[in-house]
């Protein structure tokens, strides 16, 4: 396994800091001038969407190149871009879907002219999502796919034009056959949109009730019944994403610095031995799972597939991402009760609690961690 460097890698980190240096808009900016960011990355070559393949105007980078990036990028404050259309639904019409379908929504993805939300998981099928049972029937005249049932937790659902939507055409003794992937105007009259607060106070996630909502069938992607295998090809890339080890690591990072600033005694939170253990602990573990993910970059450089060991990063970077947001709890101490709209305490504690609630989430979407240790007795281990 090799996993320094190369002089090209190096060339290219060096390319990536000066493109940052010269483009990325700073501060406030970083809504306002959103669209000079992307056209920038537009003209340097598909950078605007670092992951798509050159076939369909991405950059095509390699996996050391990916994690340069994201490297490079991770304590920036990039333009935000919602994953759900251009890195989740994307990929899979770029494999699966129509030339037809390909033309009409890439573009308006790549442009954000479109804002897409995820319609897998269900009141009873989240973890168990094969067991899904919103049911599409297609018309007598096959023009169109009639919609019954509902979505739970669709993240972004209330600001969504489209829904990428996994739904049962035909019920069979294998689960994951029968299953239709459509794409669905969120404008369709049928489709309820309801919101679900969450425990950080924040609305993110909702529920979708559809009632004989009608689907041009061109709005198919693929085979009917096939949509299992669109879908699944998906979890992986979501999985290793979730984990941010990056984002884990510069908020370690920030942490220490704040905790240089909690006075205790005549010093300050530093000092606490039992409190730096904690931290050095995190960080030791953190930097593992860092050698973890670069192994798996290496196994895909020498030609392999980003396998089963997404499930190990994804199970150990979310159990990180909330060992740091307890870490920065604990250094708020009382304050950290004042979340949100609180003027006391350090201006880091404000946020604190909220993303500490929100955190617990992060073990469970994207499939919970006992799912993954599932994943990793049977096919990283040889268990079972
Ligand atoms: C904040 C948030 C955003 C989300 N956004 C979206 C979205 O945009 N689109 C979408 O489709 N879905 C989304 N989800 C849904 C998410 O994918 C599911 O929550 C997840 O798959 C788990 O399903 P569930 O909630 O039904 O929990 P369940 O499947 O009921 O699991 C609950 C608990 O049961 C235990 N458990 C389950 N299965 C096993 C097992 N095999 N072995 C041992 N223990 C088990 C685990 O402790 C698990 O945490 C989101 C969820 C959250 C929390």
């Amino acid at each position: 396994m090799d996993i320094s460097l190369s002089e090209e890698d190096k060339a290219f980190q060096q390319e990536v800091r000066e493109f940052l240096e010269e483009h990325l808009p700073k501060g406030a900016e970083v809504w306002s001038k959103r669209k000079e960011w992307f056209e920038a990355g537009k003209a340097k070559g598909g950078w605007d969407v670092p992951k798509w393949p050159k076939e369909f105007g991405g950059p095509g980078w390699n996996a050391s190149q990916h994690y340069i990036w994201d490297r490079e990028t991770c304590d920036k404050s990039l333009p935000l871009v919602l994953p759900f259309g251009q890195v989740m639904l994307a990929p899979i019409l770029m494999n699966y879907g129509s030339k037809e379908q390909q033309e009409k929504f890439l573009p308006d993805i790549r442009d954000h002219k479109v804002n897409w939300c995820q319609g897998y998981s269900e009141p009873g099928a989240g973890s168990d999502l094969a067991s899904l049972k919103t049911k599409a029937e297609l018309n007598e005249a096959g023009t169109h796919y009639v919609v019954n049932g509902t979505k739970i937790w669709t993240t972004m659902g209330h600001i969504a034009d489209w829904m990428f939507c996994l739904t049962r055409t035909q019920t069979t003794d294998v689960r994951q056959e029968g299953i239709t992937f459509l794409l669905i105007d969120m404008k369709t009259p049928g489709i309820e949109v309801k919101p679900i607060i969450t425990l950080g106070g924040s609305h993110h996630v909702n529920q979708v009730f559809f009632d004989n909502v009608e689907v041009p069938v061109e709005n198919r992607v693929g085979e009917e019944g096939k949509g299992w295998t669109y879908a699944k090809g998906l979890l992986q890339h979501e999985r290793s994403a979730i984990a941010g080890i990056s984002r884990t690591l510069v908020s370690l990072q920030k942490l220490k610095r704040n905790a240089l600033k909690v006075k205790v005694g005549d010093g300050n939170l530093m000092d606490d031995n039992s409190y730096r253990k904690k931290l050095a602990e995190a960080e030791i573990d953190l930097r593992a799972l860092e050698f973890t993910e670069l192994r798996s970059l290496a196994g895909v450089q020498a030609g392999g597939a980003p396998g089963s060991e997404s499930s190990i990063l994804k199970l150990k970077g979310t159990i990180m991402q909330q060992r740091v947001q307890e870490l920065t709890i604990e250094a708020a101490g009382p304050y950290a009760i004042n979340w949100g709209h609180a003027k006391a305490g350090p201006s880091f504690s404000r946020m604190g609690m909220e993303m500490y609630l929100n955190g617990r989430a992060a073990t469970v979407y994207g499939g919970c961690s006992e799912v993954q240790k599932d994943v990793i007795s049977k096919r990283v281990l040889g268990l079972g």
